[in-house]
Formats: structure tokens, sequence, C-alpha cells
């Protein structure tokens, strides 16, 4: 696999590079030179196979001799160790439950792959890779869960002191082994600050191998088309071969997962790109103009960024052909009024509890398929995160019917391991030269 940066598609690096720059020196993002259909007989037999050996399929097509393919089928059934069913709540209305791995959020498909890449690609005797991680709650749970035990790796996570969830911060917080947590002081963007500071530091960079893990690693995004794949493999198996995808989307890296899958040759009619009052990318869908602005604070705060960073991507796959783009994609946004009255109608509807993100894509499904009554494709929403996760900002009426998995419920006993540390760098920088 051979990748260019979207600021300079003349110049390629290999897979391994990709992984480990993360971003490339010109601020671009990295993208396959080629992206290989998949043979259509394979696309029309997905019910047949299950979610480890899809999995295999597609990352092979793509990866193509990056990594061998014993290799690969051990990484991804490691890696994917958990399901992501899709259940029927209505006729036509299914949604994707990317909730089952170990942090409760669709981001463990990105971080438990990433993660078991680096170290595979990690040679003997290298210098132990470390991760650092500001977080304002769901990416350092999954990228701690996702990095711990891997061998040759350790993980620094910094989030903000009393501003994540208590479900998160026991997430971030009761691993030991090779994590690390720093409760710091501030906001998330002073973590984010320090991180950065620690990048462009000399003696830091000469003492560790550091690295973000960021969320727009290439290695993140190639396992999240996994689940589209299968998805379609059990709307098959329900004689369903017509689908669209409501995705709620902050980064895009999700829905950007999903148009590789489409670019692969999964026959999706439609995407769905649902977001909260950050609305750059529905605004920009409506009226021709991208124009990036500050994050707005939402209940459905995963998906509070102004500026999507995966956005180039998705421009990328369509090159200058706005108009198809804007024909695949449709996007609609919502506020949080709009948020808590659909977490209550989805429960009123199915009995079903669906944390804010979750319901911002089920609305959107709903707006679109009223819009669109004569089409009789399959609707499936994704659930992007288990809402017990958010259970402050659900109705008490709904939050007290959720059902709380056994691995949160292992959670309380465990001990709180953090360093409180302020907003100043050299602190931050005092603790990693003191904890070597
Ligand atoms: C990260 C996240 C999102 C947004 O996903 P993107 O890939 O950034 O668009 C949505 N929901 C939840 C629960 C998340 O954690």
């Amino acid at each position: 696999m051979k990748l260019y940066s979207t600021n300079n598609t003349a110049a390629s690096v290999s897979f391994k590079e990709a992984v480990f720059n993360s971003m490339p020196q010109d601020k671009g993002l990295y993208m396959p030179v080629n992206i290989p259909q998949l043979d259509p007989e394979f696309i029309s037999n997905l019910d047949k196979y299950t979610l480890p050996e899809i999995a295999f399929r597609v990352a092979k097509n793509l990866l193509g001799d990056a990594v061998p393919e014993a290799d690969l089928k051990a990484l991804i059934e490691d890696a994917i160790n958990f399901d992501a069913p899709v259940v029927e709540l209505e006729e036509d209305v299914y949604v994707l439950e990317l909730f089952h791995g170990p942090s409760l959020a669709f981001k463990d498909f990105g971080a438990r792959f990433m993660s078991r890449i680096m170290s595979y690609f990690l040679e003997a005797g290298e210098k132990q890779l470390d991760v650092l991680v500001a977080t304002s709650g769901d990416t350092g749970g999954a990228v701690a869960l996702g990095f711990l035990g891997v061998p040759n790796t350790r993980v620094t996570i910094l989030y903000p002191k009393g501003k994540v969830s208590g479900i998160q911060e026991q997430q971030l917080t009761t691993n030991g082994q090779n994590i690390r947590a720093l409760e710091v002081e501030g906001t998330f963007d002073d973590c984010q600050s320090l991180v950065k500071q620690a990048f462009t530091d000399a003696e830091l960079n000469a003492e560790f191998r550091l690295t973000s893990a960021n969320s727009i690693n290439i290695a993140r995004l190639v396992p999240q088309t996994f689940y589209y794949f299968n998805a379609y493999a059990q709307l098959l198996r329900q004689g369903k071969s017509k689908v669209v995808f409501a995705v709620p989307s902050g980064n895009f890296g999700n829905i950007g997962a999903g148009l590789l899958a489409w670019k692969m040759g999964l026959p999706i009619e439609q995407f769905i790109a649902a977001t909260n009052a950050n609305d750059t990318v529905p605004a920009f869908l409506k009226t021709g103009v991208y124009e990036p602005k500050p994050s707005v604070q939402t209940i459905s705060n995963a998906m509070d960024v102004g500026n999507p960073s995966n956005w180039v991507r998705i421009a990328d796959l369509f090159k200058e052909d706005t108009e198809a783009l804007k024909k695949l994609i449709i996007g609609y946004s919502y506020d949080d009024a709009e948020t808590v009255t659909a977490i209550e109608q989805v429960y009123d509807d199915y009995q079903y509890v669906v944390c804010p993100h979750t319901a911002i894509a089920w609305q959107a499904l709903k707006d679109w398929q009223i819009r669109n009554s004569e089409n009789d494709a399959a609707g499936v929403f994704l659930s992007t995160a288990h809402p017990c996760k958010f259970p402050d900002v659900i109705p008490a009426r709904v939050a007290s019917k959720i059902v709380v998995p056994e691995v949160v419920k292992e959670l309380e006993g465990k001990a709180k391991q953090a360093v409180e540390l302020s907003t100043d760098f050299a602190d931050f920088k005092a603790y990693l030269l003191a904890n070597k």
C-alpha cells in the first residue's frame, strides 16, 4: 500500500511510514494511492462471511503486501474481538451498534487496530513507543484500552480534571500496566496544548519515541470500513440489498471510512451526515461554501468540532466533483433541545436508549426518510457510544432504563490512579523525565 498527502499527490510513502508519521510534513492527510475495488461476487455474497473474515478481505485489499496474510489475519482476530450487530427497530430502521468494544464506543475499532499495527511494525530492539494523548473523554478511553498490554508501547493520557464523565474517568485511570493518566487542572485545550508542546520539545524527543496516535492516523480509518461491510452482510441476511447510512459526525472519520467502503464497491445509496450545532459540513452541503468555525459546546460533545479534520480526505475522494459529493452525502444538524427530544422519542417508540450522538443520527435518518418516502432502502443509523457513558445528558426517566454493561460494573471496584498536574509545560516535562 502506498499513500500520498492530500497536499502533494506526487510523492508517496509506505503504510508503515504513514502509521508512524500520522500526518505528512506538509500538513495534508494520507490517502491511499490506490483504492482497489472488491470483487463484486464477494460483495453480493457478504452474508456468507463473519466479521473477522470480512475485515481480513477488506484490509488485505487495501493494505496489499504491507502486512503478510497470516500476520494480518492474526492481528485482525486480536483487534476486532467484539461484535457490531445490526438491530431492527422498525421497518427499514436499523441501528448499527458500535459500542461493544472495551471502551463502549466505536473508536475501539480504530484504536485497537492501530495499537496492534504499531506494535507489529516496531522492530525487535526498537525503542518503546510513547503515545501521548489529550482527551475530552471518548478518545482517551479507546486509546488507553486499545494499547493496554500491547508490547513495547506506553500511553500517557492527559484529561481535564472534573470535565469527563464518571465512567470515562474510570476507563482512563484504572488500567495500570502500560497506561498512565494525568489529571490536568485545566480544560481540554490546555491538555492538547501540553501534548503539542511535548512533540516540539527537543529534549523530550531525544529521550522518547513520541507519537500522537491521532484520530487522523490512517490506521484508525482502515478498520472503520469493516463494520460498513459487515452491516451490509447482516442486511443481506434479512433480504435487504439497498441501504442508506446515517452517521453521527464530528471529525468525519467515521463517515470517511464509510465513503472508503463505498469507493471499494459497497453499494451504499446515500450517506446522511448528522451533526449537532457544529454544522460546518451540513452548511457546506447546502450552500457550497466551506466555512470552518470555532467549535461550540453541546451535549453531544464528542462531535463538538468546528473544523472537521477528515473533511479534506472526503473532498479528496471526490476531487473536483462537488456535485457528485453533494448527491451522495446529505447533511442534517440538530441543536441540544432537538437532541433531547430525539432521545425521548427513540425510547418511547422502541424502548431503546441511545446516547446523544446516536440520537442525532436517528433523527437525521427519520427526517431523510420522510423526505424520501418513495425510497425503500433499509435505513441504518450508527450508534457510536453506549448511553451509559453520558448519563447526565439523558432525561432521568430514560436514563433509569439504561442497562449498564458488565465491564462498567467491574470498573467500579478499581482504584483510581492519576497524577495531578498544572497547565504549566515545565511540570509536564519534569513528570515525563522523572518517570522514564
Ligand atoms: C468520536 C465520536 C463521534 C464522532 O466521530 P467522527 O469520526 O469524529 O466523526 C461521534 N460519537 C461518539 C460517541 C464519538 O466518540
